[in-house]
């Protein structure tokens, strides 16, 4: 059972990347994919059509935005009523907030943040990252009817394949559901500005490494001279360095230039998540070791001013 994830009228990509791994591993378990979907707008189960076996497709007004009140109480509902093998919920601020609280409420176990999944011996098995991303630790659960996981954006690349039944079942949100004690009452997309780097084909991208404020300004000039859009990871937004929209990473936004070049970023999976449509990355930070090496075509382990320097002066002759 996955949870469809939407905002502002689209299915998120989150949303297909688990259906898509679920159906792997439904094809060599033989068992079935249900998608769930809360929402007021209708429409929306279109865009989940051939995605799963079966939609159940709960659609009502009280749900016109994601609210933790009622979403937990549905699901849990319908969770004790399937008891499918394994819930799939994308590891975002809805499954961040969702998750855990199902988990208590159903007392079904939960491993979060999830990079992949198998089964073996017909029971889920989970990879997490620890350490920053340093080690990846393969996990199981305790014995249990129902496994709940959240899955981390990216992880996998969604394929339809051959289209799946799609029936939609409609359900009604159950009588016994308590009033929410918050209301949802609009999106704002705190991450609108004056550019857009979500449409950038070339982005130079500035992470904490720029050390301060005043050192941006030689990043700037490179990026004039070589005609692209400067971009950065979530440090430099939340000191105010640059404006929040420059920000790449879950909690900023997905980008997918054709060069992304990351100067002093260490390569956190928040911003690695957001580069995974990107073409060619090329990543210059001082420790050889820094994860942003494993994302990268190009790396040079070496200090971000010299490049930037000898770059411009490449360019200046
Ligand atoms: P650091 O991790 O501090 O790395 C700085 C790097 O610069 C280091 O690798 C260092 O070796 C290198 N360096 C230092 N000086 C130099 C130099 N002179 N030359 C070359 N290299 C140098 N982060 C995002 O980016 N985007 C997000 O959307 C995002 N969302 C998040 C959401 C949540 C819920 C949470 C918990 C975190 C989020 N983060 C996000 C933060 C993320 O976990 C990392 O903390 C952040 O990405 C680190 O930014 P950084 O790489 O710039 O800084």
């Amino acid at each position: 059972m996955v949870l469809a994830e939407h905002r502002q009228g689209e299915i998120r990509d989150v949303t297909f990347e688990m259906l898509y791994k679920a159906r792997e591993l439904c094809e060599k378990n033989s068992h079935s994919l249900t998608a769930v979907l809360l929402t007021q707008e209708k429409d929306l189960v279109d865009q989940l059509k051939g995605w799963a076996h079966q939609v159940v497709l709960y659609n009502d007004e009280r749900i016109a935005g994601f609210n933790p009140d009622l979403y937990n109480p549905i699901l849990a509902n319908l969770i004790e009523e399937r008891k499918p093998l394994l819930v799939m919920i994308g590891h975002t601020p809805w499954g961040m907030d969702l998750a855990p609280a199902l988990s208590i409420k159903t007392g079904y176990p939960l491993a979060s943040d999830c990079v992949d999944i198998m089964m073996e011996g017909g029971k889920p098995k989970v990879v997490r990252q620890i350490y920053s991303g340093k080690i990846f630790s393969k996990v199981g659960f305790k014995e249990s009817e129902v496994y709940l996981i959240t899955v981390r954006p990216s992880s996998f690349k969604p394929e339809q394949g051959n289209p799946l039944a799609g029936e939609v079942i409609e359900r009604d949100i159950p009588g016994d559901v308590p009033e929410p004690r918050r209301v949802f009452k609009e999106f704002v997309d705190t991450s609108a500005g004056e550019v857009d780097i979500s449409q950038a084909p070339f982005l130079i991208s500035i992470g904490r490494g720029i050390g301060d404020a005043e050192n941006i300004e030689q990043v700037r000039e490179l990026a004039e001279k070589m005609g692209a859009v400067l971009a950065c990871s979530r440090p430099v937004a939340d000191q105010n360095w640059l404006p929040k929209y420059h920000q790449v990473g879950t909690s900023g936004k997905s980008v997918k230039p054709k060069v992304y070049l990351a100067l002093g970023i260490s390569g956190a999976f928040q911003h690695v998540a957001g580069i995974a449509g990107a073409g060619t990355v090329i990543a210059v930070n001082k420790d050889k070791k820094a994860p942003i090496f494993r994302v990268a075509d190009y790396g040079v382990a070496d200090d971000l001013f010299k490049i930037v320097e000898a770059l411009k002066q490449k360019i200046d002759s």
